[in-house]
């Protein structure tokens, strides 16, 4: 059984941390913050996945480069997200077809698996430790929910994706044991790792071959031109070009926040759990994420934990946990956190150009595992001349959400309103 021991340790000065940022497996040694000035090729801002996979694409292609984060790396949002690697976009292969042409829903759809295979191969060539799994189910509550799992499968094998199986409600115990489920698409290239183990990895390496790493430097300006000056607290970089990597604040940047709408949303990490507890809930260890109005995801840690989170900012996780799985409703609580997951009104994400030497991307709507890793490499192709796919991305259109910050809450909360009423009458 799993321990029963107060809830909620408050006291741990743990708590408050995402369980991934207090289990890095290796020390990065930055060069700190920035006070001093510089000139690169490249100033990538923002460590995030796009930030750092943006910085090892470029070093690899022999530019100088130049990574800025405004926290300290242990801390940057890394570490504080769901881990699952799961191909596709919030819209299904037939809705992009419809929208974006059907060859470039096919590109599109099929990038998401050149993602997942360009993190996979960074793991295995730089040997980095960081807990890979694969196998992802997506579970269904109702008639419904099986309706539309097949018909993405459907959709997937007419792109020549014919992996993606269907499980029936009498198999679905072997990959997640809980009465909730009805049946489940599972594919077998879906993954979960330790997102900061690898995002460390990925930065050592371009660090090793020459990225040069500073934390804890806030931009907090950018002056277009032919050469970009970014301006941090203490320091300036004269660079050819700059990439803004994820959700970059600068005061005074051009309205690229008009597009998103940030959520903070909750995650939370059990203690280790009994072992008869862990393999019976979740056989396979296999990631699973289920298709409740309000999205709950999880799957377990290397070391047993039960990591679940909700696609809504303010919810009771462990009420939703429980349900779930009745057998938690002792365990212990060990870690909590959020982190702002930034939504597009389109739920594609937002790629661009400030200025012929300015690029960006962000807006990942929940999948920026693979979207920023792949932002990554096709900044890096742009800047280097080939900006055809990029540009398939960049020509998508964005509307702006109107209002300042109040508004966007209001929108959120609305939204977030009528999930909670598809949940009730389910
Ligand atoms: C709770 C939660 C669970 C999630 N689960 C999943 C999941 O299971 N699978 C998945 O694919 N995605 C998931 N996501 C989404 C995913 O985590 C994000 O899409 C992804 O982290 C975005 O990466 P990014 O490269 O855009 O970086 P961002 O997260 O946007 O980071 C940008 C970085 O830039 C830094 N920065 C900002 N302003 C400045 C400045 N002025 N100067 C210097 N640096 C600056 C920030 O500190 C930050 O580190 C989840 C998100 C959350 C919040």
């Amino acid at each position: 059984m799993p321990t029963v021991t107060p809830k909620d340790q408050v006291e741990d000065r743990n708590y408050r941390n995402s369980w991934y940022a207090v289990t890095p497996n290796r020390l990065l040694v930055t060069l700190g913050a920035l006070n001093e000035e510089i000139n690169c090729d490249i100033c990538v801002i923002g460590a995030g996945f796009t930030g750092i996979s943006a910085a090892y694409e470029f070093v690899q292609k022999g530019y100088s480069v130049t990574l800025l984060e405004a926290k300290n790396l242990l801390d940057s949002s890394t570490g504080k997200n769901g881990s699952h690697l799961l191909r596709g976009y919030q819209l299904s292969p037939d809705h992009m077809a419809k929208k974006y042409t059907p060859g470039n829903a096919r590109m599109l759809c099929n990038l998401t698996l050149e993602g997942l295979a360009l993190i996979v191969g960074r793991i295995a060539k730089h040997e980095i430790k960081c807990d890979l799994k694969f196998g992802h189910i997506t579970t269904a509550l109702d008639r419904d929910n099986i309706s539309t799992i097949i018909k993405r499968i459907k959709e997937w094998n007419k792109l020549g994706h014919t992996d993606m199986q269907y499980v029936s409600a009498k198999d679905i115990p072997a990959y997640v044991d809980s009465k909730k489920y009805a049946g489940g698409l599972y594919d077998p290239k879906g993954a979960h790792f330790h997102p900061l183990n690898y995002a460390l990895g990925v930065a050592q390496t371009a660090q090793t071959a020459g990225c040069k790493i500073y934390d804890e430097t806030p931009v907090v300006k950018i002056e277009p031109g032919a050469t970009v000056k970014i301006r941090t607290q203490q320091g300036v970089i004269n660079a050819k070009f700059a990439v803004l990597s994820g959700h970059i604040k600068i005061p005074g940047l051009p309205k690229l926040g008009q597009k998103i709408l940030p959520a903070a949303m909750p995650m939370l990490a059990t203690q280790p759990l009994d072992s008869r507890i862990s393999s019976k809930i979740l056989p396979k260890n296999t990631a699973v994420s289920d298709m409740c109005g309000i999205m709950n995801y999880f799957n377990l840690s290397n070391d047993g934990r039960l990591l679940f989170g909700s696609i809504c900012p303010d919810i009771d996780l462990q009420k939703r946990m429980t349900a779930i799985f009745p057998e938690l409703k002792d365990a212990t609580i060990a870690h909590r956190w959020n982190n702002p997951m930034d939504f597009t009104l389109n739920r594609m994400p937002h790629f661009g150009r400030l200025s012929d030497n300015i690029f960006y991307a962000h807006g990942y709507c929940g999948q920026g595992i693979i979207l920023g890793n792949l932002a990554g490499k096709l900044m890096a192709e742009a800047v280097s001349g080939t900006a055809e796919r990029f540009d398939v991305f960049a020509r998508m259109k964005h509307l702006s959400i109107p209002g300042g910050d109040a508004f966007k809450k209001r929108l959120l909360a609305f939204a977030m309103a009528w999930h909670r009423l598809q949940d009730t009458l389910l």
